[in-house]
């Protein structure tokens, strides 16, 4: 393949509604930017394109939540993602905003395009309107009963019990979560991206000329999209905080924040132009672009199938490739921001990196894990020991060992400064060493151009795994011991660290993609230019000149305590048992106290989460309530979890399946004498695994003035599965 011209690589728009968590960095965020840093690193012409998604209804629905406007909430996150990026080295060349004019008028001259070129269609609908909120309601935005199981919180596009795709007409029941009161249908008039029109074009760009390059997830989620039917999709809608469409007649609508964000890109592109005196057009027009979108996999619909047909029709080039991650759980658990089960960059910006003897060389140790496990070909876990171990016996057992013995003995051994390499002595363990810096450049050049940056990263490391094993062969140590050093002797210690050097540069240079502040503190210790670190050097074997004298060695890493990994879950737990008892204070009477997932193994965070629920609490919109499915049980079977005094294992049947629900509740009740008893659970609680065993739901119980629990139930019995509301 010809190398292209350029490159526009573009990151996922973050929505500014809250903070991101590390699920988000490891997705979308990190890859690209050891691409990018790859690029720069090559000589490459490069642009790297990001900013705040900054539209939609989730923000004016947040703004009223926390009784601000929709600007300021937007002002607040744009602000704090953007400096969690720049703390955590990823180097965007523009983070931007889809609420500047810019934007909204390359997404109105977009939409203006496509319109009188008569790729869009104009259907007139009936939709659903809250007359109270005086709204047009999306569809997520009405909930009833699931004509399928019976779910009384089935949201108007999906029932979350049990996973059928519903539209709100199939609702029983249907009521607006903004007021509460039953939506009205109303006439509205919207404009449509018939996606249908593009099925061939879709068929010979992805599942053939793109079936072997893109990785399989991709190509699979688009050939289930095209093979399930494309629709006409909804390109404007019926609100007020968006971009405004440019049609006289269309007041009071904007355009659906899936067709403006991805503009977002082009917005953001042309005002990178304007701030530093480029041309913008070639990067979206010019057939020699390389455009790649990094994103996650629940994007990949948007970037592989719906914005290419859009690019196509305005006459922009195509993505080049789409390499989308799968996700990445946490301890066990799916990444999630409404259980508070979630890592935020800002929290280990703040334990880690802004903490005593923290700084940037901790944003290089999470960079280091996230990509050792990074979801690339499928959904992958963040577990805090293993950000220990691989921090502790990798990067400060290893790379950061290797650099420091070198250091150390150089300066011990050949007076601080580069001694030379005696051609005369140079021996077959030396050469193996120097060919294998070359044979890792190549190595790692030809993954990160496959997008495979797990593996380019690990390549890196087995060369300073390599180098370890070189030097201990060597033992200039020893040698220098051993006698009096002649000439002879010192002839194989300059040998070794002149090698050990060399590899050193080396690692600066492999490494910077990944972790780009160690690379800077070894140019530091190097004493030479950032120009060293260009990808060209990478291979070469004289970067260090003889004689050359260096700084003192500074450890490039330091290790995770223990006590810090401690802090971290714990944290994680009590912020998730918190919340979880949040969350049921909001669907059962106060007091009611949280016996289940939230009473889980670790005593202290229970007991937090319990004290939570004391205090009152905030008022909640209707919405927040109507999240949870509670539901009649009856507890079929009840056992003592070994090991665990306080938690029973119940069967509990919710009328369709018995559930197994693990239940702090074994100081309080012998497990002989709750069989029988009718309970309420909250059924659409996340899975937990307690004690190995994994507990879905969760059992509503009321606690008096003694700390006796008693359980929540409906007065007299009835038929197991019904709903409570
Ligand atoms: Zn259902």
């Amino acid at each position: 393949m010809n190398q292209p011209k350029r490159y526009l690589i573009t990151a996922a728009l973050p929505y500014a509604n809250g903070l991101k968590h590390i699920g988000h960095l490891a997705g979308a965020y990190l890859p690209a930017d050891i691409y990018v840093r790859y690029l720069r690193a090559q000589k490459r012409d490069v642009a790297f394109i990001c900013g705040s998604d900054e539209h939609g209804t989730a923000i004016p629905i947040q703004a009223r939540k926390e009784g601000t406007t929709p600007r300021a909430i937007i002002d607040k996150y744009h602000e704090l993602i953007k400096q969690n990026f720049a703390d955590l080295g990823i180097s965007f060349d523009i983070y931007h905003r889809t609420s500047s004019p810019i934007h909204h008028e390359t997404s109105q001259e977009f939409f203006t395009y496509l319109n009188s070129r008569g790729e869009l269609e104009v259907k007139e609908s009936e939709q659903y309107y809250d007359e109270e909120a005086k709204t047009f309601l999306a569809d997520r935005y009405i909930v009833g009963t699931c004509p399928v199981c019976g779910n009384t919180r089935a949201y108007g596009d999906q029932c979350e019990n049990c996973g059928t795709s519903l539209s709100p007409e199939q609702l029983i029941n249907p009521h607006s979560t903004l007021s509460g009161t039953p939506p009205v249908k109303k006439s509205t008039k919207h404009w449509y991206l018939p996606l249908n029109r593009h099925e061939d074009f879709l068929r010979e760009w992805i599942l053939k000329e793109h079936a072997t390059d893109w990785r399989a997830n991709v190509v699979g989620q688009c050939k289930s999209w095209i093979d399930g039917g494309l629709q006409p999709r909804a390109v404007t809608r019926d609100l007020d905080w968006g971009v405004k469409v440019p049609l006289p007649e269309a007041e009071g609508k904007v355009l659906y924040v899936w067709f403006d964000a991805p503009i977002g890109y082009i917005s953001a592109t042309r005002q990178w132009a304007i701030d530093t005196g480029k041309d913008w057009k070639p990067y979206w027009y010019d057939k020699d672009t390389q455009l790649v979108h990094f994103i996650g996999k629940d994007n990949i619909v948007f970037h592989a199938i719906i914005f290419p047909i859009m690019l196509k029709l305005h006459g922009n080039i195509l993505p080049e490739n789409v390499p989308a991650n799968e996700f990445m759980n946490l301890e066990g658990d799916k990444m999630s921001t409404s259980r508070n089960w979630k890592l935020d960059m800002q929290d280990y910006i703040d334990d880690f990196i802004k903490k005593e003897n923290g700084g940037p060389q901790l944003a290089d140790s999470l960079r280091y894990y996230l990509t050792t496990i990074a979801p690339e070909t499928k959904d992958s876990e963040f577990m805090w020991k293993g950000f220990q171990d691989a921090n502790n016996s990798e990067l400060v057992a290893k790379f950061g060992n290797f650099v420091n013995r070198t250091f150390v003995l150089m300066h011990k051994l050949c007076n601080g400064k580069v001694p030379p390499l005696h051609a005369g002595r140079v021996d077959e363990t030396d050469k193996e060493m120097m060919a294998a810096i070359g044979a890792t450049k190549t190595k790692v050049e030809k993954l990160l151009e496959e997008y495979r940056f797990r593996d380019a990263q690990f390549e890196v490391m087995m060369l300073s795994d390599l180098a370890n094993k070189y030097m201990q062969k060597k033992e200039p140590w020893i040698v220098a011991r051993s006698l009096a050093v002649t000439p002879e002797n010192q002839q194989l210690i300059d040998n070794c660290l002149h090698i050990c050097l060399q590899v050193t540069a080396n690692l600066a240079i492999l490494i910077n993609p990944f972790l780009p502040f160690t690379a800077k503190k070894m140019l530091h210790m190097m004493k030479v230019v950032e120009k060293m670190l260009d990808w060209e050097n990478a291979g070469k074997l004289n970067l260090l000149s003889v004689g050359y004298s260096l700084r003192a060695p500074e450890l490039l890493f330091r290790k995770i305590e223990d006590e810090e990994v401690k802090v971290q879950i714990a944290k994680l737990q009590a912020a998730s048992a918190a919340r979880i008892v949040d969350a049921e204070g909001a669907g059962a009477s106060a007091g009611a106290g949280a016996a289940g997932a939230a009473a889980g193994e670790k005593g202290g965070a229970a007991a937090g989460g319990v004290a939570a629920v004391q205090e009152a609490k905030g008022t909640i919109v209707y919405d927040d309530f109507a999240k949870l499915d509670l539901r009649v049980g009856t507890i079929v079977t009840a056992e003592k979890v070994e090991k665990a005094d306080k938690l029973l294992k119940l069967g509990v049947d919710l009328g369709s399946e018995v559930r197994t629900i693990v239940s702090g509740i074994a100081l309080h009740f012998r497990p002989e004498e709750i069989v029988g008893r009718q309970v309420v659970v909250v059924a659409n609680l996340a899975p937990r695994k307690m004690r190995g065993i994994e507990s879905n739901g969760m059992i509503l119980m009321a606690e008096d003035k003694a700390g006796k629990l008693h359980f929540v139930n409906p007065a007299e019995p009835i038929e197991p599965g019904a709903g409570v509301s």
